[in-house]
């Protein structure tokens, strides 16, 4: 198989610039004042929607408002919002703490922001901005939903910043949590397998690459040929890594690869899938031109970058 693997791709929602403060986290001293710093950054996020920056030239599309994360310090924050759970995210390169908080409530007519659901947000903010937008919705999203112990049912209480929760009745310690999920395009030299799941209802008909969760206590390689068969009916073998992608809807890490076919009948799951086929190249190369009679994922997808690298490697 000619695939080789990418090293890097800087995937949307990758390349947090933020440093986690691993060692700050451990200061309690600090910690303790890090929210009162001059300096200190705060994102709010309103039900997981992320504040941005407004745009006046743009104003007449909700999702094309804005282009920036909206920072506030201690002050403007306090002044704007009843502040509900708050997050350390870590430190820039000056070491200001920048923490994304959770604000319960929201002015119905924001002044110079809005609140922008995270993947519109994505499309619009630079690699940075996306990837701390990415960490910062993970983190409050999981906060919000482990206010109790899984071990004994007592309330529980965020530690070291916000990276851990702790249960002080049975000390019970609960770390963030992220979920694997394996996105593999089956491919040989002339065609690859793409799919459309039910789920999706896009004006158009999108084919992707076949995507599962990792099973508990499987390897990505297992993951991959069970997923496969299990969707397409296809036996898969040799499994080449290609790229990652934290996804945080809500807290998912995509792991990209491509997969040999060993088989070619497609037997595809009818619950899960409207559909699954072989594409050749050309198939593929005009539904990237938007000229196909079926569209592809954009680009904010590890998906469509497991698909153009099959594309490229001709
Ligand atoms: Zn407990």
């Amino acid at each position: 198989m000619p695939i080789q693997t990418a090293l890097e791709i800087p995937h949307v929602f990758a390349g947090n610039p933020l440093d986690r403060g691993e060692v700050l986290r451990r200061d309690e001293n600090w910690l303790a004042e890090a929210a009162n710093l001059p300096g200190a950054q705060f994102l709010p996020l309103h039900r997981l929607k992320v504040a941005l920056v407004e745009d006046p030239d743009n104003g007449a599309d909700k999702h094309a408002t804005s282009r920036d994360l909206c920072w506030f310090d201690r002050d403007e924050l306090d002044a704007q919002f009843s502040v509900g759970a708050m997050t350390l995210l870590g430190v820039d390169a000056n070491s200001l703490p920048h923490f994304a908080v959770d604000v319960p409530e929201a002015p119905e007519t924001p002044v110079g922001y809005k609140f922008i659901d995270a993947r519109h947000a994505a499309a619009r903010l630079d690699t940075p901005s996306a990837g701390i937008l990415a960490h910062a919705r993970a983190q409050l999203h999981w906060h919000a939903n482990n206010g109790f112990c899984a071990a004994c049912g007592g309330p529980t209480q965020a530690g070291r910043g916000g990276q851990i929760r702790q249960c002080p009745a049975c000390e019970s310690h609960i770390f963030p949590r992220t979920d694997p999920v394996v996105i593999m395009l089956v491919c040989d030299d002339t065609h690859c397998l793409l799919g459309q799941g039910k789920m999706r209802m896009p004006r158009m008909k999108i084919y992707s690459a076949l995507a599962g969760f990792v099973d508990q206590a499987e390897s990505i390689e297992e993951a991959v040929r069970r997923e496969v068969m299990e969707e397409a009916g296809i036996k898969a073998g040799a499994v080449r890594y290609h790229s990652s992608q934290p996804w945080p809807f809500p807290s998912s890490l995509m792991i990209g690869a491509h997969a040999e076919p060993l088989t070619r009948e497609i037997n595809f799951d009818t619950e899960e899938m409207a559909d699954v086929g072989w594409f050749d190249r050309n198939q593929v190369r005009a539904a990237f031109a938007g000229e196909g009679d079926f569209g592809l994922p954009g680009e904010i997808a590890i998906a469509h970058h497991l698909i153009k690298h099959w594309l490229d490697q001709e």
